[in-house]
């Protein structure tokens, strides 16, 4: 009885110290207060926040990856939700306002699914965009069209190419006044690359790209949904970065942080 009283104790005694432990740890980062400066305009709502988790537990940096998936939606876009589902994670879908328009149902679907969409453009032309200056117009159309289908407009946009060179000091002005915000990425998979390529020899090589460069504690990864090669990809993707520590984490406008080649803290 005397024993097992003392277990009982014991046990409380450890319940407490973890439950104290878990309440003592920092409940936000810094990458939080940067989207204090920020203008908020209505997000996804908020059951689709995510993991609100630390980046730093118990002295042991978390590691996060973002998935990211532009140009679509499009005829893969189906796939790349169910491995996504399979996998319990989220990602972001950077969308073409035209391919939103033809997949209406996808959109809504990603909306379910607890997926950030986000803008990508309508013409997808370097010359367009960045020669004549129509980036911010074209995203705000973009976000128009997104914002008919699923009642929500979006600020985040991917820059199609990546804001370096393109997305100038006057166009990056001009998306500030906009109130949107612009992200690239830290990892290219380069999917994009292997069209019509024997998926034996495509795959592997897109699975490498992505882990090869999985070094830092914050990464996001670019990927493409309307390609059969970044489908196939994408599960061994994942199962490659949980091995390596990663936690999978979807991007959320109330916990913006910049992540743009140009270093523009405004974006
Ligand atoms: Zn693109």
């Amino acid at each position: 009885m005397k024993k097992k009283k003392r277990i009982l104790f014991v046990g409380i005694a450890v319940i407490t110290a973890l439950i104290l432990m878990i309440v003592r740890v920092p409940k936000h980062t810094a990458a939080v207060d940067i989207s204090k400066e920020v203008h908020h305009a209505p997000v996804m709502p908020s059951s689709f926040t995510p993991k609100d988790a630390p980046l730093q537990y118990n002295h042991s940096k978390r590691k996060v990856v973002y998935l990211t998936f532009d140009d679509g939606p499009g005829a893969y876009t189906p796939q790349v939700l169910s491995i996504l589902k399979q996998n319990h994670i989220q990602a972001a879908f950077f969308l073409i306002g035209s391919h939103a328009q033809q997949y209406p149902s996808l959109v809504k679907q990603e909306l379910q699914s607890g997926d950030y969409i986000g803008l990508h453009s309508m013409s997808h032309t370097y010359k367009k965009l960045y020669v004549q200056g129509t980036f911010v117009p074209e995203m705000l159309e973009t976000q128009q069209i997104i914002k008919g289908i699923i009642g929500i407009a979006p600020r985040l946009a991917r820059p199609p190419y990546g804001s370096m060179p393109g997305l100038t000091q006057q166009l990056r002005n001009q998306a500030v006044e906009a109130h949107l915000l612009v992200w690239d990425w830290t990892i290219d998979s380069l999917d994009w690359t292997y069209d019509k390529k024997p998926l034996d020899r495509s795959v592997p090589a897109i699975v490498n790209n992505v882990l090869s460069h999985a070094v830092r504690d914050r990464e996001v990864v670019l990927m493409h949904d309307i390609h059969p090669q970044s489908v196939q990809a994408l599960p061994l993707i994942i199962e490659g970065l949980r091995a390596k520590g990663y936690d999978f984490e979807v991007y959320n406008e109330a916990n913006h942080f910049p992540m743009n080649f140009w270093h523009d803290g405004r974006l």
